[in-house]
């Protein structure tokens, strides 16, 4: 493992903090939802304008064709700069780099410039009420007439579906192939008539994503990315990049997290003491640190090993299992730390600042979304471990 950065990559990530310092927004997040996406989308308009959107692009469609290492400095100076996140988040990481390696030269000159810029907002329809973890056992379905396909189905958890213009949708074209050979990938215009996007309400009181159903919505033939019935292929690719090397941002807003923690202990009292002489809240707190250094060393590890050649690997799982599940456990452990006040909302005149409550409720999430805990200890235990299939 290499700990190092070239001298270059050093220069890349004082280029990028340079211009985050001078270019961030001064005001906050607005609380309200749509307020605040409507922030996110002119944040990143700047970001666009400066030629530090979708890096990792090649400069051919509009990025920095940036390395890895590069990648992996972004990751950490956004989220060292607390910067927001980029409205258009789904097509920047995941709808773009699906397009540039299957879309046509049609579907790659029609969509991805308005993905880099915002002008088009995208969200991702795979999931439905009885297909998560077992995604190729979709129901929803698409019917060709003529050169138009009639799609009809529901989607759930579309994240985003309340904005989106353009959703990447995964349909049962085939009912009698085996289930992963009779998907097809389309890019569907939000704006067709029959679509119907409704809220879901979290337990954190947001609304981030949505039921959606189709009812005889008609998509273009020519907005098939890859073949038809061969939908599966291009879903794998797209998963690739949702679990792409965001995890190093996550491991700096973890860490930032601990040290507000460990500097809460350190001025607060409780019974007489201040919290951070207590020995079993002192062993916890030390025990997150390490946890969290490691998370930042297996990181380095998976990258160095690519640097070196080769393939990502069952890595990325056990990557994702750590971070989202060290993240619930330091997330209840600040609330312990509250005692009684943990139990008010963020917006209570009593409760104590920092948004604890929220990123406590938010941390299940983590070990839901790109596949579930149980689903990145199957992959560990059958890939890297050896063990029988469940
Ligand atoms: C914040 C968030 C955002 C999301 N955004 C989107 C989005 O934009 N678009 C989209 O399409 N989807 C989205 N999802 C959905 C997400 O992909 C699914 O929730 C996830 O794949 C799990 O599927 P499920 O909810 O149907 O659970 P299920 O698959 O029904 O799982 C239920 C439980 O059974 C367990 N389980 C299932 N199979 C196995 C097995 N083989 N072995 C052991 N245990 C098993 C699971 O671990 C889980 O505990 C989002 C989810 C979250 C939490």
């Amino acid at each position: 493992m290499d700990l190092r950065f070239s001298p270059a990559d050093e220069q890349y990530r004082l280029k990028f903090r340079a211009w985050l310092e001078a270019n961030l927004p001064s005001a906050e997040v607005p609380a309200d939802p749509d307020a605040a996406f409507a922030y996110q989308r002119v944040w990143q308009r700047k970001l666009y304008d400066g030629g530090w959107v979708g890096i990792h692009w090649p400069k051919a469609y509009g990025g920095q064709g940036a390395t890895l290492v590069q990648q992996a400095i972004y990751a950490q100076e956004t989220a060292r700069a607390n910067a927001p996140q980029p409205a258009n988040i789904l097509g920047i990481m995941i709808v773009g780099p699906t397009l540039i390696a299957h879309g046509t030269e049609a579907q790659k000159k029609r969509f991805i410039p308005k993905i880099l810029n915002a002008d088009e907002i995208w969200c991702q329809g795979f999931s439905e009420p009885n297909s998560g973890s077992d995604l190729a056992s979709l129901q929803t379905r698409a019917v060709l007439d003529g050169d138009e396909f009639v799609v009809n189905g529901q989607k759930i958890w579309t994240s985003l579906g309340q904005y989106a213009d353009w959703c990447i949708l995964l349909v049962r074209t085939d009912t009698d192939a085996p289930k992963h050979r009779g998907i097809t990938y389309l890019l569907v215009d939000m704006h067709s008539p029959g679509i119907t996007v409704r809220p879901l309400k979290q337990i954190t009181g947001h609304a981030e994503f949505n039921e959606t159903f189709f009812d005889n919505v008609r998509v273009p033939r020519e907005n098939v990315v890859g073949d038809i019935n061969e939908g599966w292929r291009i879903a794998m690719t797209t998963l690739t990049y949702e679990r792409g090397i965001s995890s190093l941002a996550t491991q700096v807003r973890i860490k930032q997290h601990l040290t507000a923690m460990i500097e809460y202990a350190r001025k607060t009292r409780s019974n007489g003491k201040f919290l951070a002489q207590d020995p079993v809240l002192r062993q916890a707190l030390a025990e997150a640190y390490i946890r969290v250094e490691m998370m930042l060393l297996n990181l380095y590890r998976g990258i160095t090993k690519r640097l070196r050649g080769q393939p990502p690997g069952p890595e990325a799982s056990l990557d994702k299992l750590y971070w989202s599940e060290l993240d619930k456990w330091l997330q209840e452990l600040g609330m312990s730390m509250q005692g009684p006040f943990s139990q008010l909302m963020h917006d209570s005149p009593h409760a104590i600042p920092g948004d604890w409550q929220y990123s406590f409720l938010w941390s299940r999430a983590g070990t839901i979304y790109s596949g579930t805990s149980e689903i990145q200890k199957n992959i560990v235990g059958e890939r890297v471990l050896g063990l029988p299939k469940g």
